[in-house]
Order: structure tokens, then sequence, then C-alpha cells
């Protein structure tokens, strides 16, 4: 869908990529040899038609996935994988709803019907090709427990929650005049996360969860949600030994369906919303049952991450590593768009970045002994950012190298294609010793450094990096600034909202 043949395009990363580079040399002198050729040759490749949008566990997939591998072998890397080669293998199993399925909705006096895509979508957690749930629904409000900041939206006792399927707001609850830093203020929390509400749901005990889009609160509108629930839908396949807790039901909910549902309880959405954003709020038992007979088609695929190891120059350090991820995957082939075109090509998602790191190594091993990192770099290809950052999460939980001696990862994903900034914006810096290295850095090469223009949205917890935050390795993405040279001041706002809108 998103096709790129504009020439600043890729001048725009060959500028950018320079300083991730740089952060990996820390300290040592180089003038990095980015070329632009490469880059727009790596990207051609890759969001061509005939890889299909590189879907994971997808023809067009593995071919972007063996492409990276081949690449490291060329620059002569070595394998960082299983048995010396450049793979780890992930096994997942995909799951993609029946279209036809509908929703039944039963209340005191009315009952509903509710669409697939239109106004709903959903997808099973139970990696089985059918499941039936007829269950209560109970509405939780922004289904938050976070004890330090003394908000428990659970205080039902446990057995509400048993079987049920809970209905949540996105989002974290906004701040107050009273205390402006309530869940980070403007910045979105973890709590806010939609993975954050399954996973908390799925704790409790519930069959199920519906949670409430709007554009606003999500950070996207509902055509994200449609294309990203209504194909195929990947997970780290299950083994029997393990316990942690699922939901059969992972559900979305149009803003507009979600007014209707409350209708059939007697409740005014709007009005729930605002009793919600309340420390006071108590859990709503809707006196609406919910049944779904969800039918899904079922594979199970290996998706590998590709992975390669430059060794370090200095005997001391080059134990440690500093590691660069982006993500192979996209969303391959779904609904067409306005023109019929069905292919995601995602050039811009992600592309950019699987060539920016290509070259990164490129750069990196190309230089004179004297001048190589002194920490090993480890480059890593990863799968399946796009279903939930499970090819990161799995390296994270399987590391190729230990974690403690992982020193950063810097991670690339939707590099900018519009043109040379001013600035620039390393994405979660703040959060670790990685700050000091990039201010350095900046002042070094007279770049300033912008903060996160878009903190509601939680990029910080939406790529391959959070993962490694997770495990405690210091982690930041970079990305473009917003002061565009030769564009008024709000031009990169008003082309990241017509991406986010079209595209
Ligand atoms: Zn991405």
């Amino acid at each position: 869908m998103f096709k790129m043949h504009n020439k600043i395009a890729v001048v725009a990363i060959s500028l950018v990529v320079p300083l991730a580079v740089v952060l990996a040399q820390r300290g040592t002198r180089v003038s990095s040899p980015i070329s632009e050729n490469a880059l727009r040759a790596h990207i051609k490749f890759l969001a061509d038609d005939r890889l299909e949008g590189r879907g994971t566990g997808a023809k067009g997939g593995e071919l972007a996935a063996l492409y990276c591998a081949e690449q490291f072998e060329a620059l002569g890397l070595k394998g960082a994988g299983e048995k010396g080669s450049y793979w780890q293998p992930v096994s997942l199993v995909g799951v993609k709803a029946d279209p036809k399925t509908e929703l039944h909705i039963n209340g005191p006096t009315e009952a509903a019907n509710f669409k697939f895509a239109d106004d709903f979508v959903a997808f099973t957690g139970a990696q089985t090709e059918q499941v039936k749930v007829d269950a209560p629904l109970v509405f939780v409000g922004y289904g938050i427990d976070a004890p330090e900041q003394k908000w428990n939206d659970y205080k039902l006792p446990e057995e509400d929650y048993r079987g049920k399927i809970l209905v949540m707001l996105v989002n974290d609850p906004p701040a107050t005049p009273q205390e402006p830093d309530l869940f980070g203020g403007r910045r979105l929390t973890y709590y806010g996360r939609w993975t954050y509400k399954y996973e908390e749901a799925a704790r409790r005990g519930a069959v199920g969860a519906i949670l409430l889009h709007t554009s606003e609160s999500a950070g996207y509108p509902w055509s994200v949600v449609r294309t990203s629930n209504g194909s195929w839908r990947f997970d780290i396949a299950r083994t029997p030994s393990d316990k942690t807790p699922f939901l059969k039901i992972r559900s979305w909910m149009t803003d507009e369906a979600a007014h209707r549902m409350m209708q059939l309880a007697g409740l005014s959405l709007d009005e729930v919303r605002k009793q919600a954003a309340s420390r006071d709020f108590k859990p709503v038992k809707l006196n609406l049952t919910a049944s779904i007979d969800l039918k899904s088609e079922l594979k199970r695929v290996e998706a590998p991450n590709v992975a390669a190891i430059l060794p370090g120059s200095d005997p001391k350090l080059r134990d440690e590593y500093v590691v660069f991820t982006a993500h192979w995957d996209h969303f391959g082939i779904g609904a067409p768009d306005k023109t019929g075109d069905t292919i995601y090509n995602g050039a811009l998602d992600n592309a950019t970045g699987v060539a920016s790191v290509l070259e990164i190594a490129r750069a990196l091993s190309s230089l004179p002994p004297a001048q190589k990192p002194r920490r090993s770099m480890l480059f890593l290809i990863t799968t399946g950012e796009e279903q939930g950052l499970i090819g990161a999460e799995w390296y994270a939980q399987h590391p190729l190298v230990p974690v403690n001696k992982t020193a950063a990862d810097i991670n690339l994903d939707s590099m900018n294609i519009l043109g040379p900034t001013r600035d620039f914006v390393p994405l979660g810096a703040e959060r670790s010793s990685l700050q000091a290295v990039v201010d350095q850095i900046a002042r070094e090469r007279g770049l300033r450094i912008s903060p996160d223009p878009r903190p509601e949205q939680g990029s910080f917890y939406r790529s391959d990096h959070f993962p490694f935050a997770k495990v405690g390795v210091p982690s930041i993405s970079l990305k473009e600034g917003n002061e565009y040279i030769g564009h008024p001041k709000d031009w990169g706002e008003k082309k990241f909202r017509e991406y986010n809108e079209a595209h």
C-alpha cells in the first residue's frame, strides 16, 4: 500500500543511520559510509509486491528473513543462532477468525447482534479451532490494578470476574488538575496498553475481554484494529507445561457498537466512562450476557529471528554486546484498500528499519580492525513484531548472548522518510544510562534532542526494544525529530496524521 519512490526519502534515512553507528562506537571517531543506494535497494526488495507484505508464517516473510541471513553471510558475519547458523527458530500458532462470526448480546428486555469487522473483532488466545463462550459481562472501567498509583479497578470479590467477559476502556485514566501526573500525565503507561488489559483479565480468571475502541484513546483508528485482528494473528505456541493464564476471547468493539451495548443494559456509555475516570469507580455487572461461537483457522509455523554477530575488537570488552533490532514482518495480505490492493507492503514499517540494520552491519564490519567497535555487535532481525513483539519477547526469554552482558539494545522501526530534521528523538533514553551517551553524541554532532512528540501513544511499549527493557537491558528506539528543514513547524505532525489515517 505504501510505496516509496521519492528520492529525498532515502536521503533522510542515510542521515539518521550514522547516529546509530556512532552510538555503537561510543568514543571511536569514524565517518561511516552509509550508502543511499544500498538502503534503497534493500527497501525495494523487501517491500516488493512479490514479498506479499512479509506476513509472519507466510512465504514472503520467509523470503525476507532469508534475504537478511544472506546479507549477513555476504558480510562474513558470525551466525548467532542454532548450530552457528543465522536462525533462531520461534514456534508460533496462528489463528484467523471466521469473519462470519457474530457476537450476540442479551439484555434484560432486548438482544442485539454485532457484526465481525464492522462492530467488533475477536481472536482466541486458546490456540484451538473453536471456542464457545456464553458469559455475563462486567464493566471494569480501565481494568487496571496499579498499587503504586493507588488505583484498583477490581474492587469486587474474585468470583465476580472468574468465567466472565470483562468490558474495559483502553488507555490510562486521564490526569486531573489535582493529580496532573496521574498515570504519567499525558504519557501512556504500560497499564494503558491493550496487552496489559488482556494479561490482567486473564490473571483474574476471566474467559474473555472486550476493549472499547475510540481513535483518541487507542491512538489509532478502527481500521488499524480491524487490520491487525481481522487476519492471521500469531502467538508463541503454548507448551503443555505452560501454566500462564489466557483468554478464550480477545476482542475489540467500535465506539458505536459499545454505545448500543450499554443501551441494552439501560446505561449510558458516556456516563460509565466518566465514572471509570475516578479512583472510587466500582465495576458494574452489566446484566448482559454475551455469546459467541468463534471458529478459527489454525496453523503452526516456525518463523525465525535472524541473528548475526560482529565480534568486538577489545579483548576486555568483546564479551559484552550491543544489540541492533528491526523486525522483518509486516501484515502480509489482507483486506483490499480503495484501489483493490491487498498487499500491505510495509515499506516504511519496517523495510526501512531492516535496511538500516543491514547497512549498519555493513558499515561496522567494513571498518579497519583498529576502528572496529570494541564491544561485540549482535544484529537481530525479529519475527512477529506486529503480532505483539513476539520475536523479541522470545529472544528476551531465550537470549543468544547473556542478558547481563548485553550493554544496550538500539531498535530501528519505521525510519524518517520525509526529509532531514534539525533534531531527533532517542525514545526511552531517559529511562536508562543511555541518556548520557545520547546527550554526548548529540552535542558532538550539533543535533538537538527532542522529547517524544506523542507520549500519549505509548511508543516505548510498541516495538522490539520493550522486551529487552523488561529484562533490564538499557534500550532505545531511534526516531526522527519533528523540525523538518525547509518546512513549517507543524508540517511533520501533519504528515504523521496523514500517514496514520490513510496508510
Ligand atoms: Zn514496526
